[in-house]
């Protein structure tokens, strides 16, 4: 009798490495074997056997995020990070950390504040989120007006390839890299071209004053104009988000902003969050400017908040997409530019699914917009809700989104809409390119098979 996956694996790496499935479980496919190697060289090996067996595997950090992408095309393997935890080296002189791949985001954080540090790469569920997730994932957080993405900060990579080699690309100087910067290839490319294993990345001082501005609009569109408004004026934010009044219902729910009044009435109102961090006069000096700027622009009330209230707030925010999209039947992200976020959430307002509008969160100096369908009605299984409706759904989202030339990702939706849908939306002209780039790092196809655009 042929043996299983398992027992092969554990005959090749070793039995302590191969865990048991539990309940892991890719687009609801159950992989054959969950590996978690504890040396590079099992890495290697595991590449190397898989590509000669044709043999998928599917990298994992915290699985926070395993259902991005298209539905695999198999789920062979599943190789686990987790244990890749060790910061490598970090030199707060030099302002710089190399990591490896499997620490969260949450650890790297903590490791650096005694040295007055912090990498400027945000994650949702930091305490699960890793280094290598986030870096495959390639998305920024609320401050991203400020931060711009994680490869942003990102100065040297290792990565494990298909046949098993390592390549360094960049190093620990700031300024280093000769010849193309496969960082940024590898950055955003969803584990479709190698595993990451460290990654070495620029720091910056942690600000010591923290301030949040929360201002509350008669419309999501007035208060994305008014954020606009605000991100191009002298009182600088670090970033802006306006949700729609649905999600602020929530956050008022959470616990974490249960001390804090968000002040909302009883009507349909927008909040517009407005981050600020620096030196302790300056930025008081910039709260009260943006709070100006914020009421000639039509806010009906601004209140300001400081110190630990206001991180626990920007947390929330940050946490706030996949919370929601537990209860979601239809999960979006579109990006356009800032300039047309405000007309592009208008359209995109009216948008009905099984009778419901969409919540909306809405990043006005960066441009993406979240949209949030509730579940329909009681029904908890999304196997129960008919297709049909949730791509019409999609559909006109895309139209008004090309109309602003911008893009929208499907981010969830049930399993027997993923499997008729491209999730990454049109293809661009450079798809051929990609491919060609995917073939010759991974001529068999076997990292994450057929979740990134165009089935790469
Ligand atoms: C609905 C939703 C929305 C979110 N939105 C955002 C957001 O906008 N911005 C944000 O920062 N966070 C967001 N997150 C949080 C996200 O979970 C984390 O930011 C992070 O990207 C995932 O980290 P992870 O370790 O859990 O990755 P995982 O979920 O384990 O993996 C994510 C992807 O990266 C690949 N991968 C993981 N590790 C490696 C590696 N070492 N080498 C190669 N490939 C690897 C996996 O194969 C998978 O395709 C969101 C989460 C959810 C559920």
């Amino acid at each position: 009798m042929e043996s299983s996956l398992s027992d092969r694996l554990a005959g090749l790496l070793g039995g302590s490495v191969v865990l048991p499935v539990g309940e892991i479980e890719i687009d609801e496919i159950t992989p054959q074997a969950v590996v978690r190697p504890v040396d590079r060289l099992q890495i290697s090996e595991l590449l190397l056997w898989a590509s000669s067996e044709h043999m998928s595997v599917l990298p994992r950090g915290g699985g926070t995020r395993s259902g991005l992408g298209n539905v695999p095309r198999t789920a062979d393997v599943v190789l686990d990070l987790g244990a890749f935890n060790q910061l490598v080296d970090y030199q707060p002189a030099d302002m710089t950390a190399t990591v490896e791949a499997g620490m969260t985001i949450a650890t790297l954080q903590e490791r650096l504040a005694p040295g007055g540090e912090f990498v400027p790469i945000e994650s949702a569920l930091h305490g699960r989120s890793t280094v290598g997730g986030v870096l495959a994932v390639g998305a920024g957080g609320p401050l991203s007006y400020a931060y711009g993405l994680p490869r942003e900060w990102l100065i040297g990579m290792s990565v494990l390839g298909t046949n098993g080699v390592s390549t360094k690309s960049g190093g620990k100087v700031v300024k280093n890299v000769t010849g193309y910067d496969l960082n940024k290839l590898y950055a955003g490319s969803l584990g479709t071209l190698g595993v990451i294993v460290e990654a070495t990345f620029k720091l910056l001082p942690i600000d010591p004053q923290n301030g949040m501005l929360l201002a509350s609009f008669p419309t999501l569109s007035d208060s994305l104009a008014a954020g606009r408004k605000l991100i191009h004026s002298s009182a600088s934010p670090m970033g802006c988000h306006s949700v729609t009044s649905g999600v602020s219902r929530r956050l008022q729910d959470s616990t974490q902003a249960a001390s804090q009044d968000l002040g909302l009435g009883d009507e349909d109102t927008a909040l517009l969050f407005a981050f600020f961090s620096g030196r302790s006069q300056a930025t008081r000096r910039r709260l009260e400017e943006a709070a100006a700027i914020l009421l000639a622009e039509g806010a009906d009330a601004v209140q300001r908040i400081e110190g630990p209230a206001a991180k626990g707030l920007l947390r929330w925010i940050t946490d706030a997409p996949p919370l929601l999209s537990d209860d979601s039947a239809l999960v979006m992200k579109v990006s356009v530019q800032s300039k047309s976020s405000a007309k592009t959430s208008a359209e995109c307002s009216d948008i009905v699914l099984f009778g419901e509008k969409p919540q909306q969160m809405a990043d006005p100096g960066f441009g993406t917009i979240r949209l949030f369908w509730p579940k329909y009605g009681d029904i908890q299984s999304t196997h129960s809700m008919e297709p049909q409706p949730i791509m019409d759904t999609i559909q006109q989202v895309r139209q008004v989104v090309a109309r602003y030339e911008g893009s929208a990702v499907v981010e969830q939706c049930p399993i027997t809409t993923k499997t008729q849908i491209e999730v990454w939306g049109d293809y661009p002209d450079s798809l051929a390119i990609m491919q060609s780039i995917k073939n010759r790092f991974d001529p068999n196809g076997i990292l994450n098979p057929g979740r990134f655009l165009g089935g790469i």
